[in-house]
């Protein structure tokens, strides 16, 4: 067992040691930061700081939050953003991962000067959990502009020499003095130049030429152009503009408002492109999603005859840990899994960040067998019972990437909710399951504009008199090429990508206009259920336009039922609480479905405003005579206690049948009567069993 006691000895020794080293002598400022807890302690203070901050000095110090006060009070505006990329905590554990230390520099202001500053960073012990940070001030200058990467850098268009100087304390800048001079500096650092700025001593026609090469470049060297203008001269914004300018300014120069342009366009710059452009992912030392895709494309481009295997790890319940433990802890653990992938499967040709919680691996071949990752995974881990997901695909040259990551996503939901599943390979049944979506998805639409879906009837009957009291209208899907599908493969889908919506409301107007035929023919006009779904009450109105139909069609609401499950409530309670509440108060009887098939709630009942309870055909499946307990029993009880009617789904025996009888259960629908009918078998059936008077 390890002794807690002795460990923090031990660094406190260490830190002991590192403050001996002369050349800890130069540093003003030293911190040890314990990382885990973002905790600074201050182990050397200039008194300059120690007057400046004080209070802030005082007590527990937040590491975060004086590093990044530092940082925005003190450093120059063009090397803020570079410094707190590097020293943020999960910056810092990342880089100490795999190094020992790293050092840079930055300029800050003190008493109106610019000082040059060098930083080391050091970790201290076998983990980077205990941290030595010292500051240099008044260092020797940077030796090359690369370490001070990641700043504002502009190339400066002038004849006078003015503006270069006014910005040179804060920010990276190369001087040209012809347009050529402009071009060859923004060929050399390609991609890195924040902006362009013309200066004094230009005519407007040499400013306008620089524009049209700017703007005439490879798209690597187009930069934001800042223009001074005279206010003599002749041109006026708007040419400029359309000329390509992206901002302007006036003789004298306002070092404040170009240094507040320079920040927006660097700013943007940097989240849009730098971020997603970047080759390898700060924390893994991976690739990023995009070079990942690129390098695995060309890699597997290789060798045409070689099958390869595409892996991807999800690590479950990641944004649980981050929120929980942190982002430092997050980031050791996704160092961790990356590590233990490359360890267990030692043939991994390269591998990618994918997203915040899943890495990609592409391996020379597909797995003889499968290791064992989990136990592999939790030895040493940052965090208990850690656990992954891995999809594993066979892959090559002829299958594109986003390809390989949609199938290793299927296979991976597969096993999603399986415990002590880890991996799973995608399989042809779910290349078929897979194909025959990507067939629904891509046919849905046409088939609602063509009338491909029809409407089935289902009788209800009420067990007391057998009579016909009710029906359920259900939809079918003839495919001119595919033929029958059953509601169970293309509603999950449709529900999915939120086409259920659509086909709703269809179902809804049909079953209003069959509803008024029937009235025309003088049909016993009898009550028809349609069935809504979780995503048809995103649509705030619903309700309304559910009324309008009914009105149209010169109908009472009382005829149509609306049928919802009970996970629709589930998922997404307010919503269908309040669209149910409205139509309930305009006169619509609500029937729960399924109920009983897993997620029964009292609370869900006790909070809706329903009229009848669809007991699932489970249940009945499940009842017998003898029982002791019977669920389908108190099922119907608990209904009469709510003042609910019941109906029992899915009757396909006269055994069934007089046992609902006899629990006094409302209502019946099940094969024992009819199967679902088409419109004309359902007419003919309300025809036959129409009560003789
Ligand atoms: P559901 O609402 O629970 O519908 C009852 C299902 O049980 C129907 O399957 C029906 O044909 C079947 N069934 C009826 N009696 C019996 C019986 O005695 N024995 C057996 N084994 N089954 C019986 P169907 O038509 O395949 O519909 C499946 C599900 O698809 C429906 O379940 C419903 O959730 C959904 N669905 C159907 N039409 C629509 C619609 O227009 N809109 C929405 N949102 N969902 C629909
Ligand atoms: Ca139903
Ligand atoms: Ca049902």
């Amino acid at each position: 067992m390890k002794n807690p006691q002795r460990e923090q000895l031990d660094i406190d020794k260490l830190f002991e040691q590192e403050m001996a080293k002369a050349e800890t002598d130069s540093f003003a400022l030293v911190f040890r930061l314990v990382l885990k807890e973002n905790l600074l302690i201050p182990l050397r203070m200039h008194d300059y700081f120690e007057i400046l901050y004080g209070e802030r000095l005082k007590g527990r110090i937040d590491y975060r939050q004086l590093m990044l006060s530092f940082v925005l009070e003190h450093v120059v505006k063009g090397n803020q953003e570079y410094l707190i990329q590097h020293l943020l905590p999960e910056r810092l554990a990342s880089y100490l991962i795999y190094q020992n230390d790293f050092s840079g520099y930055f300029h800050m202001y003190r008493e109106g000067k610019v000082y040059c500053c060098r930083f080391v960073i050091r970790k201290i012990g076998p983990t980077p959990e205990n941290i030595f940070i010292g500051i240099e001030l008044n260092a020797k200058e940077p030796r090359t502009a690369d370490q001070m990467d990641c700043g504002i850098r502009v190339v400066v268009f002038e004849k006078d020499d003015v503006l270069k100087k006014l910005l040179s304390p804060g920010y990276e800048v190369y001087g040209a003095d012809s347009i050529q001079n402009v071009l060859d500096v923004l060929a050399a650092r390609k991609g890195r130049i924040t902006s362009v700025l013309t200066g004094g001593g230009l005519s407007e026609s040499e400013v306008l030429d620089l524009l049209h090469a700017i703007g005439e470049g490879e798209d690597a060297q187009k930069v934001p152009v800042l223009v001074t203008m005279l206010e003599q001269w002749e041109r006026t914004e708007a040419d400029f503009l359309a000329a390509g300018a992206f901002d302007f300014q006036y003789l004298p120069h306002n070092v404040q408002v170009i240094g507040n342009r320079l920040s927006k366009v660097h700013e943007l710059k940097n989240k849009s492109a730098l971020i997603s452009k970047m080759e390898k992912d700060g924390v893994t030392g991976l690739y990023s999603r995009e070079f990942f895709t690129r390098y695995a494309t060309e890699k597997m481009k290789d060798d045409l005859e070689t099958e390869y295997c595409f892996l991807c790890v999800d690590i479950e319940n990641y944004q649980m840990y981050v929120e929980k433990f942190g982002e430092v802890v997050g980031n050791l653990v996704i160092n961790h899994v990356s590590n233990c992938i490359r360890r267990i499967f030692p043939d991994s040709l390269i591998g990618g960040r994918i997203s915040d919680d899943e890495i990609a691996f592409l391996l020379e071949k597909m797995p003889l067998e499968n290791p064992d990752v989990l136990s592999e995974i939790r030895k040493n881990a940052p965090i208990p019972n850690l656990s992954v997901k891995i999809g594993m695909v066979p892959a090559n040259a002829s299958i594109p990437v986003k390809n390989l990551y949609a199938n290793a996503s299927t296979a991976i939901s597969s096993i999603r909710m399986k415990y002590g599943e880890t991996i799973a390979e995608y399989s042809d049944a779910m290349r078929m399951d897979k194909q025959k979506e990507l067939r629904i998805l891509g046919s849905m639409e046409a088939a609602l504009e063509q009338n491909q879906f029809s409407i089935y009837y289902q009788p209800k009957h009420c067990t007391e008199t057998g009579r016909v009291c009710g029906s359920e209208a259900l939809v079918r899907w003839t495919h001119p090429e595919y033929g029958f599908m059953s509601p169970g493969e293309f509603i999950p889908v449709f529900e999915r990508v939120g086409f259920i919506r659509g086909l709703d409301r269809y179902v809804l107007t049909k079953v209003c206009a069959d509803l008024a035929r029937w009235k025309a023919m003088g049909l016993p006009l009898i009550p028809v259920s349609v069935n809504l779904s979780r995503r048809d009450f995103e649509d705030e109105d619903l309700a309304s336009w559910i009324i309008d139909r009914i009105k149209d069609f010169g109908l009472e609401p009382g005829l149509v039922h609306i049928e919802v499950t009970e996970s629709a409530f589930t998922d997404s309670p307010e919503m269908v609480i309040s669209g149910i509440r409205k139509l309930h108060e305009n006169g619509f009887s609500v029937e729960l479905d399924d109920f009983g098939c897993g997620y029964s709630s009292l609370t869900v009942l006790n909070n809706m405003d329903i009229d009848v309870l669809k007991i699932d055909r489970s249940i009945i499946l499940q009842d017998s005579e003898n029982q002791k307990r019977s669920v389908l029993d108190f099922c119907i009880r608990l209904a009469k206690v709510m003042g609910l009617k019941t109906v029992a789904e899915g009757v396909e025996t006269e055994a069934q049948r007089r046992r609902l009888k006899k629990l006094q259960c409302d209502m019946i629908q099940g094969f024992y009567y009819s199967r679902p009918l088409p419109v004309s078998g359902f007419e003919k059936y309300l025809v036959a069993t129409k009560p003789k008077d």
